[in-house]
């Protein structure tokens, strides 16, 4: 059991209702779909740095961050500085007036897109982001024929669950859309892992033409993340989406990078995921959320000109871009160019993902360790196969949580036998050490039950 570290102050709740009967009354009032880590369900009250504490007043080092939503720091002080001095003046206004917070952080979101003349459009998910680019996508090619990745997930409005590539997160196979799944985010599994990274592009490449020879040239975007998120921190080789952009232009389609999980220097190396490959260019189309707002509801997509204002129709969006979470996105941006986070990201991160490579290295029940700067994917099987293991993934979870540790699961071809680790970009080397060697445990305690 984790020792009882005192929270932060603050900790009193008003709801005299403890841990056990929240889960009743949560699964008496919320949808059964929506998932719940852990056999009893942790409340998490407070948060400070890397660290969270749960109602018990247990503390635990975060390698979650929320879902990759903590980008720099729980309670970073300059964050709640910011939004409670904007809460102050004022929390909402729409974006029917003029908002200054709003017009600074897409100033900055624009030139840091890498896209020319770039138009930032606010939402206030990821979600809705995608939707968004989807419907300017398809506006603009005058087509409802999408490519999408196999694996992958984009989110749960109508659109965006109906492309999503893998079916165990979709409640519904119904879309708007018409989709199209092409291979190439995942390196691991499927007909092509036999391959080298360059026979591996080649013959999604060729996947892809093929594909495109069979609609009648009338696609409109193909959508895909750099490295799949919630498919399991799954990344194609380097310089897959460059040769894809080779095809995507003969053909007029658009590119829309999904930037969700990847955007901000999680990835170490790049400060957006399609950089890693080399393209010529940036996306037509980039989508963000997650961590820009540290925690606070921003999501938004990025596109050139002449994509964002192909629509004719007045709108307007009632939360997007509201001043108190655009006060939390320029606080926490700023933070994270000062104090260059990515570099960190990169730094810590590569140590993270050797120190975890080696600790699995005796371990059966690891497949592989792999991932990209504080973006770390660790696969499991059942022991001595090469099967999918969800049942080794819940019993990490929950053995790394006695310890103290928090992580998240996801992908291995929809089984979710796939550990993520994504702490705040701010980890110390001490944290990740710590973490490592706590989750090292939770390993070989999954390892002995399972062998
Ligand atoms: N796109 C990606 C890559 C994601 O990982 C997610 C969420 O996990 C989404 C879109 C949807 O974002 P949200 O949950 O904010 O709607």
């Amino acid at each position: 059991m984790t020792a009882a570290v005192p929270a932060p102050s603050g900790a009193a709740a008003s709801d005299p209702a403890d841990s056990d009967e929240l889960h009743a009354r949560t699964r008496a009032v919320l949808p059964d779909w929506l998932a719940l880590y852990y056999e009893r369900p942790l409340e998490i009250t407070h948060g400070e740095g890397r660290h969270v504490w749960d109602a018990d007043g247990r503390r635990y080092l975060d390698f979650f961050g929320g879902i990759l939503t903590t980008m720099t720091a729980h309670a970073l002080p300059e964050v709640t500085r910011a939004v409670s001095e904007q809460a102050g003046r004022i929390l909402h206004t729409s974006t029917l007036y003029l908002n200054r917070p709003m017009v600074r952080v897409a100033e900055r979101i624009a030139s840091l897109s890498g896209i020319p003349d770039a138009r930032v459009f606010f939402t206030t998910s990821g979600t809705e982001a995608n939707d968004a680019a989807l419907l300017l996508a398809t506006a603009y090619r005058r087509s409802h024929q999408v490519l999408a990745m196999r694996n992958s997930y984009h989110g749960r409005s109508f659109s965006a669950v109906g492309i999503t590539g893998n079916r165990s997160w979709s409640p519904t196979s119904l879309s708007p859309l018409q989709t199209l799944y092409v291979h190439g985010a995942v390196r691991t599994r499927g007909p092509f892992a036999h391959l080298d990274d360059a026979e591996f592009t080649a013959a999604c490449v060729a996947d892809l033409e093929d594909m495109l020879a069979q609609t009648r040239g009338d696609v409109a975007a193909l959508i895909a993340e750099p490295v799949q998120g919630v498919g399991g921190f799954t990344s194609p080789p380097d310089g897959l989406y460059a040769a894809f952009r080779e095809v995507l232009d003969r053909h007029g389609i658009l590119w829309i990078s999904d930037e969700v999980q990847t955007g901000w220097g999680r990835t170490g190396e790049h400060f957006w995921g399609w950089q890693a490959h080399g393209a010529a260019g940036p996306p037509d189309l980039l989508t963000f959320a997650k961590g820009i707002g540290n925690g606070m509801s921003i999501g938004g997509v990025v596109a050139r000109a002449e994509v964002m204002n192909c629509l004719d129709a007045g709108s307007i969006s009632t939360f997007g871009g509201s001043p108190v979470t655009m006060a939390a996105a320029e606080a926490n941006l700023a933070h994270l160019l000062d104090h260059d986070l990515q570099g960190n990201a990169r730094r810590v991160g590569g140590r993270l993902l050797e120190r975890l490579r080696a600790a699995a290295r005796p371990l059966g029940v690891v497949r592989e360790v792999r991932g990209k700067g504080l973006m770390i994917g660790v696969e499991l099987v059942r022991p001595g196969t090469d099967e999918p293991s969800p049942e080794a993934a819940s019993l990490v979870l929950e053995a790394a949580r006695e310890r103290g540790l928090l992580i998240g699961k996801g992908g291995g071809h929809a089984t979710n036998s796939v550990l993520r680790i994504a702490p705040p970009l701010s980890l110390t080397e001490a944290e990740a050490e710590e973490g490592a060697a706590l989750l090292e445990q939770a390993l070989h305690t999954a390892e002995s039950q399972l062998t």
